[in-house]
């Protein structure tokens, strides 16, 4: 396999190659301000198909939709209330998605069955053009596999699903690094189906939101509140204490292992500000040194990809303040350890 998918977003040419893959019916990767995109022609449903197969995502999980210009949401949306239309103007092009109900043009595919559709336009030159040069808006989730960490860069794009895509515009690492905010509009009220990339701080201040807690058991309104996703392979676990507190349980630990004779495990720590100077941690990524939740936001995915690719027992992340755009962090990172062993279960079964 090789690289040559891999092709400079700066380039015009190339963004008009990738259009015309596009028009034909294929699927190519392109950045955006959140995460990389993989994107296929909304209205040509075979293509639409496509995504779902190379990225082994269930047919239940509705994709966004990506337009150029606000105008364009009238091709996909019945109606643009007042509402809509207001974040619109405050937050196009940018990492806010609003659902609102579809017109009959817009493939079931697209949106799983759901009577509503996802829309947004992106803040990315060369995903803007591409949508332009195709002439039609454009289905795209994120370019990785259904339930791993989503992509940051070209690189991580091609790692995941190299085989299956044609074609991937490389625009260098993503400025936001968390995917959009999803807010379901209705009548004059929003509610939050996913956090993400616009703070509900900033949205509250033309909307109230109402939060959805995780839906009871089998309701099922919408897949970015699956319980667990964003996850490495490698055992992933949010330390809900203090970095003290986990160097207290971790030497605890080493004395037990010592009397049995046994290893310690090979841990890693996602950390948001602090480097602990320990040497029971493998490796060591800080998202933040100067604590600016924005810039751990632009650097979580690509941080958990690269601890992933140690062969680490454990990944342990420590918690950001839920503020601004930490609490889309935490929502990753509780998505991404859920489903999983918890710390302490981690420990106790370490080398039964
Ligand atoms: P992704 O593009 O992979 O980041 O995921 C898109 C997410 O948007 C989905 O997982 C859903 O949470 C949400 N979404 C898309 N379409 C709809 C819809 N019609 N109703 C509710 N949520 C949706
Ligand atoms: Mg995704």
């Amino acid at each position: 396999m090789t690289q040559d998918k891999i092709v400079n977003a700066k380039d015009d040419a190339q963004i008009r190659i990738a259009a015309k893959i596009l028009s034909e019916g294929g699927v190519v990767a392109f950045p955006t301000e959140t995460v990389y995109g993989l994107g296929a022609d909304v209205f040509n449903e075979k293509a639409v198909c496509k995504i779902f197969e190379i990225k082994k995502r269930p047919s239940f999980d509705p994709l966004i939709v990506h337009v150029s210009d606000p105008a364009e949401a009238s091709l996909l949306w019945t109606d643009i209330p007042p509402l809509a239309s207001q974040l619109i103007r405050y937050f196009w092009p940018g990492p806010l998605t609003l659902v609102l109900p579809k017109k009959a043009a817009v493939p079931d595919v697209v949106t799983s069955g759901l009577p509503t559709v996802a829309v947004r336009m992106p803040r990315n030159d060369a995903a803007l053009k591409l949508i332009r040069y195709l002439g039609h808006p454009i289905a795209a989730p994120s370019a990785n596999l259904f339930g791993y960490t989503s992509p940051t860069t070209a690189q991580a794009v091609f790692e995941d699903l190299g085989e299956g895509v044609e074609m991937i515009l490389d625009d260098g690492p993503v400025p936001v690094g968390l995917e959009s905010t999803v807010l379901k509009i209705e009548g004059t009220l929003c509610r939050l189906l996913r956090p993400g990339g616009v703070s509900l701080e900033e949205i509250e201040k033309w909307a109230p939101v109402v939060s959805t807690d995780s839906p009871p058991a089998g309701v099922y309104e919408s897949p970015g509140l699956l319980r667990s996703h964003y996850a490495p392979w490698t055992a992933f676990t949010l330390f809900e204490g203090s970095s003290e507190e986990l160097l207290k349980e971790l030497k605890q630990l080493e004395e037990t292992l010592k009397e049995k004779e046994l290893p310690l495990p090979r841990i890693g720590l996602l950390s948001f500000f602090e480097k602990p100077k320990s040497s029971f941690f493998e490796a060591v990524e800080v998202l933040s040194a100067k604590k600016d939740l924005v810039e751990a936001a632009s650097n979580l995915f690509q941080a958990i990809r690269k601890l992933d690719k140690m062969h680490l027992d454990l990944i342990v992340a420590l918690k950001t303040p839920r503020e601004g755009i930490g609490f889309a962090i935490m929502d990753r990172l509780e998505k991404a350890s859920s489903g999983k062993k918890g710390f302490q279960d981690f420990l106790e079964n370490w080398k039964r």
